[in-house]
């Protein structure tokens, strides 16, 4: 297993589409894949002009439909944005982020199937049993095709964290609500991954995000596309070159607790410039990099002092009610034309900040100081490293 990498600096499908001839060439996918249904699972979250970098450019799927159309492929674009899984929203989706135009310009087909199913899991870490999108059965291959992002929860988002999006929309809530805490939330996302494992992974990390990610950070240029076949290697190579701690993304965390830990030395990367960085380094949300399992003494008061809160800006707020409708904790209520949150009951999962449609929903981070001391005592009570185990 290894990582391939691309240097691609603008969003041209021609030009992506012969890169990623290369990509697939290197993954040894078959030339001929005539007849064959190939899901392409996008980032859609909320459907979002591409221009702000929350969703795969369309250029970028665009590419990739034509190179796998030229191998005789069938594609289909496919996600579960957050909210209601259904066709109407889908519609929506689709057409703000530029999906719409893609299919009708390349032939492929956009997934209207609503249908979903639940499988068993036995294996799982946390996961059981695992409701799904009927888009990924029956399907003959799988490309998952994640933006490189920041993310409040999971420090970044990109070829772990891009599988939940298998799970229909408003199922997501519950696990936000079962799961509230990042590491055993991280260890569902692997649990998914393992289960529904796509055959590739290619990043469009030409722009990605910093900052207040998923939804509401700035866009930056990385000027890569990567792929690879394992989530975890992909994951870990875009940290190195965005500068990312694997200390401050929970997902890593989840491996050392659940797996005993990742060789992360072992990556081979091939292609365009293996060792580049990004430099200056990405920047991160001001949401709290206090991840592993603390000392049980320390739990209540590393929640309360080092946890970010949700904050409700009255003059956008349109009191559309989505972020009430999507709230894990049924923390929000509509009053007064304007959304209001009971931090009481905010379990900090930050769906609504991802899919306010207003951009009205801000995430303060704790007090420096709070978060200094506490990040000491954390450390030191909790110095483990981040490689296996022998
Ligand atoms: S905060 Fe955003 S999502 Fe919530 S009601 Fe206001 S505009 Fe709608
Ligand atoms: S208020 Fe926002 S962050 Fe808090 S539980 Fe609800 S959706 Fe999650």
């Amino acid at each position: 297993m290894s990582i391939y990498q691309s240097n691609c600096n603008e969003y041209d499908r021609d030009r992506i589409s012969k890169i990623v001839d290369g990509h697939l060439k290197y993954h040894s996918i078959d030339d001929d894949l005539s007849g064959r249904n190939v899901i392409l699972k996008v980032n859609l979250l909320s459907g979002k002009d591409p221009s702000k970098a929350v969703t795969t450019h369309p250029e970028f799927v665009a590419g990739i439909v034509s190179s796998l159309k030229e191998r005789g492929a069938e594609c289909i674009i496919a996600d579960s944005p957050g909210g209601e899984f259904t066709v109407s929203r889908l519609k929506d989706a689709y057409r703000s982020s530029g999906l719409e135009e893609v299919a009708a310009s390349t032939g492929a087909k956009l997934n209207y199937d609503v249908g979903r199913s639940v499988l068993e899991n036995e294996r799982g870490r946390i996961l059981k049993r695992i409701p799904v999108c009927n888009f990924v059965l029956g399907k003959d291959m799988m490309i998952a095709l994640p933006k490189f992002k920041t993310h409040m929860l999971m420090g970044i988002t990109c070829a772990s964290k891009i599988m939940y999006g298998i799970i229909p929309g408003e199922e997501k809530i519950h696990f936000h609500t079962r799961f509230p805490h990042p590491i055993n939330f991280a260890g569902i996302l692997l649990d998914i991954t393992d289960r529904i494992r796509p055959d590739l992974f290619i990043v469009d990390a030409i722009v990605g995000m910093e900052g207040e990610g998923p939804a509401q950070g700035d866009p930056r240029r990385i000027g890569l596309i990567a792929s690879g076949t394992d989530n975890i290697e992909v994951d870990a190579h875009l940290c190195r070159v965005c500068g990312i701690e694997y200390g401050s993304v929970p997902i890593f965390s989840a491996l050392r607790s659940f797996d005993g830990g990742f060789k992360f030395d072992n990556i081979e990367v091939s292609g365009d410039e293996p060792g580049f960085r990004l430099d200056p380094p990405f920047v991160m949300p001001g949401t709290s990099a206090i991840i592993g399992d603390p000392p049980e003494l320390f739990k209540r008061m590393v929640r309360s002092l080092s946890s970010p809160k949700p904050v409700i800006d009255a003059e956008k707020c349109i009191a559309c009610g989505i972020c009430r409708n999507n709230c894990a904790g049924s923390a929000i209520e509509i009053g007064n034309d304007r959304a209001r949150i009971d931090m009481s009951r905010c379990i900090r999962c930050f769906c609504c900040h991802e899919l306010c449609p207003e951009g009205a929903i801000s995430i303060k981070p704790p007090l420096k100081i709070s978060k200094y001391l506490i990040e000491k005592i954390y450390r030191l009570a909790n110095s483990k490293s981040y490689t296996k185990k022998s």
